[in-house]
């Protein structure tokens, strides 16, 4: 404190300001330096200042609770994925806001969504970028080679996100990019052959999960193209990865019986053989043929249930903008009250399991069912439609082939 004798020998000043002892309430000491009441009052404003913008960075990002519930209003079901996803979400979120602000960084919560084709996984990443307001781009792991192979090189993917937030670095530096059906390019077994399109993609992709800076062209999504260049930092960009995952429960099966036997840890018989993806680790990812460095950089492991009759149905009708509303809605823009019998629903429902087409199946089956009505309805002149089964039936079935091979 700054009770000292140096008081007499001569000035003591505050080595912030200048100002003389005298001239001020209070000085205090340190180690060769000297600080006035003033200096720390400032000191203490522009601390403060620092956290309530961090505060209020933190206050716009939606909890947890209130991310999920809003995503009930779009997607049917799948509790577990929107759970898992919405706390990743809001802690990548985080670690974005307090960034660089002490020691303890929050690693990213980069994501793999594990889930059967149709059964939502890039409607929920959609849903999930419009809740939030950032820019999404999505891409297919397929697509995707190394630079210098023919095909879109793996960094496209970022210029996709720059072009989804009009071209705001700053924007895109804070988006979400979907790569889907990632487990096709898992490594494959026993191949001899250099493995171009599976291991080395996986390999490029873990710099620009990790983070790492990235030249894209802006205003275009080739690299050809004769437009500027800049640098977009991969750093606090969420990254999903999606994929069926055929045969995974087996890898998990495996691994379950080895360790039941093993070390009598898990008693085989507590397991619940009907929902195998529950037990879902990193290593089965790993045998499944992901490099342990690409597993390694998905620490948040989620998957979507298959879509059972009842969550199909509800799809159809249930959801803010669900299929049946938005084809309402078209009609009524005509002036047309457009009805669909509680059968035909049914029905649409039964061919979408028929055909194993899971939610995506429903809107090319209704396609089917309502072209020909879309085109001759608004120059009818008439005000009401209905849909009956007979109707439905007769349309879907003339459609058949067509639909099934636009879901294809
Ligand atoms: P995936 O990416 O898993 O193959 P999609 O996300 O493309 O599946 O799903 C296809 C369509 O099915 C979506 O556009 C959406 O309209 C609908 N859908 C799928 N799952 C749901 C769900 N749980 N709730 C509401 N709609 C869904």
């Amino acid at each position: 404190m700054a009770k000292n004798e140096e008081k007499n020998t001569g000035t003591i000043k505050c080595s912030f300001c200048g100002k003389p002892q005298d001239e001020v309430n209070r000085i205090i000491a340190g180690p060769g330096v000297y600080i006035c009441n003033e200096c720390i009052e400032l000191c203490q404003e522009i601390i403060d200042e620092d956290f309530s913008t961090v505060e209020t960075d933190l206050k716009d990002i939606p909890k947890p609770q209130e991310i999920s519930d809003t995503l009930d209003e779009y997607v049917v079901g799948q509790e577990y994925a929107k759970k898992v996803m919405s706390v990743a979400v809001y802690n990548h979120y985080k670690r974005v806001a307090t960034d660089s602000m002490d020691d303890i960084e929050i690693e990213k919560s980069n994501m793999l969504m594990i889930g059967p084709t149709g059964s939502g996984k890039t409607y929920l990443v959609k849903t999930l970028a419009k809740i939030l307001d950032v820019p999404l781009a999505i891409t297919d792991a397929t697509s995707l080679t190394e630079a210098g192979y023919i095909g879109d090189d793996i960094e496209s993917v970022v210029s996709k996100l720059l072009a989804a937030a009009d071209n705001d670095v700053e924007k895109a530096e804070q988006g979400i990019i979907f790569i889907d059906e990632i487990d096709k390019i898992a490594k494959k077994k026993n191949s001899s052959q250099r493995d171009v399109s599976g291991e080395s993609v996986q390999q490029g992709m873990l710099k620009l999960l990790e983070g790492s800076d990235v030249e894209v062209p802006v205003g275009a999504t080739s690299k050809n193209a004769m437009v500027p260049l800049t640098t977009v930092n991969t750093r606090n960009i969420l990254f999903i990865c999606g994929g069926a995952f055929d045969g995974i429960e087996k890898k998990i099966a495996q691994r379950l019986n080895t360790r039941a036997m093993g070390y009598g840890r898990m008693n085989a018989d507590s397991v619940d053989r009907n929902n195998l993806m529950q037990y879902l680790m990193p290593q089965d990812l790993r045998s499944f043929g992901l490099i342990p460095e690409l597993v390694g950089r998905l620490p948040v492991l989620t998957y979507m249930e298959p879509l059972g009759r009842e969550a199909l149905r509800s799809i159809l009708t249930q959801p803010k903008n669900a299929i049946i509303k938005q084809y309402e809605k078209l009609f009524e823009m005509d002036g047309v009250k457009l009805v669909f019998d509680d059968e035909v629903l049914d029905y649409i429902v039964d061919k979408a399991i028929e055909y194993r087409l899971g939610a995506r199946g429903l809107r090319s089956i209704c396609e089917a069912i309502m072209m020909d009505t879309m085109f001759d309805i608004p120059s009818s002149g008439e005000r009401r439609f209905e849909v009956t089964l007979p109707y439905a039936r007769e349309k879907f079935e003339k459609k058949k082939f067509l639909a099934l091979k636009q879901v294809g």
